[in-house]
């Protein structure tokens, strides 16, 4: 199963792609976790990258089409994956469809996760995020074991810079010039999935088992 996952910023595609994950046994790639890793790593990307993401806009597409089609040949992506964050512009779905063609493969559902802005601005103020190991909570939604600890490494939970509310109003201006084109672009191949993404997080990935078992 080869799946994307598309939606606004802070539209919890992640956290639904967390769970496909398990349940299909395919790799969660996450462009923004690779650049994070890489900021955290102090990389020659990841200082690149982080001019751009505390702005706001997105990481420019050479940095990240080669790195994403350089994953995808990785061995534990034989069963199949799942593309979190990526695409996120059309010159990116082009170079993902012709890396995929090479590889004898295409994309078997974009599954959209819709949220409206306004309820994005009010989800991300509560984002929390581990410092260490880049997991995410949510004050109301997703609480920590510990309040302001991570479950997983037990480090500090932190408003990420690219959460905080003027941030995330430019990221969504980003979102809307940039990559909802796409929706139209997996429409027109017969492979969109669009899911209302305002449910709650079970009934969100039933929706979404239901429409990949048709
Ligand atoms: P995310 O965690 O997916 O919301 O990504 C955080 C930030 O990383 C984005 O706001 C962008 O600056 C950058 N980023 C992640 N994926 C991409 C991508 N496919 N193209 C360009 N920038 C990206």
């Amino acid at each position: 199963m080869n799946l994307i996952m598309l939606g606004a910023p802070g539209a919890g595609k992640g956290t639904q792609a967390k769970r496909l994950s398990d349940k299909y046994e395919i790799p969660h790639i996450s462009t923004g976790d690779i650049f994070r890793a890489n900021i955290k790593a102090q990389t020659e990307l990841g200082v690149k990258a982080k001019s751009y993401m505390d702005q706001g806009l997105l990481v420019p597409d050479e940095l990240v089409v080669d790195l994403v089609a350089d994953r995808l040949k990785q061995d534990d992506c034989v069963k199949g994956f799942i593309l979190d964050g990526f695409p996120r512009t059309l010159v990116q779905a082009d170079s993902l469809d012709k890396a995929l063609s090479a590889m004898d493969a295409k994309i078997d559902a974009a599954v959209d996760v819709d949220v409206p802005d306004e309820d994005i601005i009010k989800r991300m103020a509560g984002r929390r995020a581990c410092i260490s190991c880049g997991s995410t909570y949510h004050l109301q939604y997703l609480k920590p074991a510990v309040e302001g600890v991570c479950d997983r490494c037990s480090d500090k939970l932190v408003l990420r810079v690219d959460d905080e509310p003027e941030t995330v109003k430019k990221r969504l201006l980003v979102y809307h010039e940039q990559t909802q084109p796409l929706i139209e672009y997996y429409t027109k191949k017969g492979s969109l999935v669009k899911v209302d993404g305002t449910l709650d997080i079970p009934t969100i990935t039933i929706a979404i088992l239901k429409h990949l078992s048709k």
